[in-house]
């Protein structure tokens, strides 16, 4: 066993990391740039957690752990990027919001430049084919009322399902059908009557407050957007990365932290640590007196199932397309590569695509997953039936993010845990969604709490986007 350092020893780290995914990483650099020796303590033989990429064995291109979208109202990953020197690879699309294939008939949905929500009415023709006006209006009196709603009242609503809540003002099923069933699963990765109204709703309230949304897609492996800069940024404070270092449980003195021991029964002394892991893999870190363990308890994961194509020639010039959601279907997200990388990818287009929630594709071979995704292709793009299909990758993904079933959203624990304990990652209670800017602005508001209680108070913390034009107009004050 190491001898653990004492205070005052050089080789003592100033703060310990538990976590080395998009939280972690960019919780360590705020206080790397601070001046603070970090130590990131990471379980796995790789850093980047779920927002990870890799070369593919078969083929040596990048390939994310599964496809991933920024959003350009992400304030604070996008300040990240900026400061790590890698915004610029992201490929915006500004042409169009994006492209849904509705019955074999892409729509493609574009933004008005009038006050939000009113964005959206040119989009009225495009939609209406599909959805008869009678059952499209249903949706409006929810259009005000989360219009009218501030965060406080959107909250209220974790104790119903989405489904619930759209029922209870009158939204009706069609619209639920077409609508709402895909916004669940491609923003709360949770069918819509499982998921939390309140988590819904905070999406809606974002949608309809903005009318220059912009979705944003990696130019390049999602590692390589942030994962050797924040290292090198950690490594230059004259702290470090150690892979392979699971932590086992927290050392503790009373109330008091002292710092981890890992797996291997290294003990790691620091008076500080940010636990930067997901709610799954917070229980072995805590005993069972401990309030956070039965809260993590109850965070369940959403599965998702990734795949990649390769193809003998060009397909299309999209960048992205969706599906609507469906039951009996797989994919809802595609993504031709070879119209976003900046690098090989290959003679032809490679194409990323995502089975979202998906524990019905669980014993379906690779092969059969593949099939299946290739038909869905061929519902965009029907000629891939005359081209080869040079290689092709499954991956199964036990978690993109947890689920926000009822109850999730109050339950989300705040950054600071317990005396010298704080906490990040995409589940933190951020005012977001479970995703990439939820896990970089938890890592802000936890690096903040850290130099807050060595006297250094800084504000790290970007907020929220607040909802503009006509919300703004008629929205409740207050939080
Ligand atoms: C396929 C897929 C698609 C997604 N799509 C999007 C998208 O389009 N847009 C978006 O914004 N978000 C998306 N997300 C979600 C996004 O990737 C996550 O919200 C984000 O990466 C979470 O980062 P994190 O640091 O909070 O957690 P994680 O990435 O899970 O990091 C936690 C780290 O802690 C480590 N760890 C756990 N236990 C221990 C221990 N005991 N000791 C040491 N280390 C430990 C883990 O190995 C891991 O590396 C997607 C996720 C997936 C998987």
């Amino acid at each position: 066993m190491a001898d653990p350092a004492k205070p005052g020893d050089p080789a003592r780290p100033d703060a310990l990391v538990v976590g080395a995914g998009l939280a972690g990483l960019s919780c360590a650099a705020f206080l790397a740039d601070a001046g603070l020796r970090v130590h990131v303590l990471e379980s796995s033989s790789v850093a980047g957690g779920r927002a990870r990429s890799w070369a593919d064995p078969t083929t040596g291109h990048s390939v994310d752990i599964g496809p991933h979208v920024l959003l350009n109202k992400y304030p604070n990953m996008l300040a990240l990027l900026e400061r790590l020197g890698t915004a610029d690879q992201i490929c915006w699309q500004t042409d169009h919001l994006l492209t849904v294939l509705d019955k074999h008939r892409p729509i493609r949905f574009k933004q008005a430049r009038l006050p939000p929500p009113l964005q959206y009415i040119n989009n009225l023709g495009r939609v209406l084919p599909t959805v008869p006006l009678h059952r499209l209006l249903t949706n409006i009196p929810l259009t005000l009322r989360t219009m009218r709603s501030n965060p406080a009242d959107i909250l209220r609503l974790d104790d119903r399902t989405g489904l619930e809540h759209l029922r209870a003002n009158g939204v009706s099923q069609a619209f639920i059908d077409w609508f709402w069933a895909s916004v669940a699963m491609a923003f709360i990765n949770v069918p819509v009557e499982r998921c939390s109204a309140a988590s819904m709703m905070r999406v809606f309230a974002q949608a309809l407050g903005h009318n220059d949304v912009t979705f944003g897609f990696p130019m390049i492996g999602l590692s390589d957007l942030y994962v050797p800069q924040t290292i090198e940024r950690i490594e230059r404070a004259g702290g470090r990365v150690r892979l392979d270092s699971p932590v086992a449980w927290l050392l503790r003195e009373g109330e008091r932290i002292r710092g981890v021991k890992l797996a291997d029964g290294e003990s790691i002394l620091a008076d500080q640590v940010v636990l930067a892991v997901p709610p799954t893999g917070m229980e072995p870190l805590l005993t069972e007196s401990d309030r956070l363990s039965g809260v993590a308890r109850q965070f369940e994961p959403s599965p998702y199932i990734s795949c990649y194509l390769w193809f003998d020639r060009k397909l299309t010039d999209a960048r992205f397309w969706a599906r609507p959601w469906s039951p009996k279907e797989f994919n809802t997200d595609f993504y031709d590569l070879s119209n976003i990388r900046n690098a090989d990818t290959g003679v032809g287009s490679m194409i990323a695509t995502n089975i979202i929630w998906s524990h019905r594709a669980n014993d379906m071979s690779d092969e059969a997953i593949i099939q299946a995704t290739l038909e869905e292709i061929s519902d965009f793009v029907p000629h891939v039936k005359e081209a080869h299909l040079l290689a092709s990758v499954v991956h199964r993904i036990p978690m993109s993010v947890p689920c926000a079933k009822p109850g999730i959203e109050t339950l989300r624990p705040a950054t600071t845990a317990m005396p010298g304990v704080y906490l990040a990652g995409d589940w933190i209670d951020t005012g977001l969604p479970f995703c990439m800017e939820s896990a970089v602005r938890s890592a802000a508001l936890a690096a903040e709490a850290v130099l807050h209680s060595r006297g250094r108070p800084v504000s790290l913390a970007l907020p929220v986007p607040t909802p503009g034009g006509l919300s703004r107009l008629v929205s409740r004050r207050g939080n």
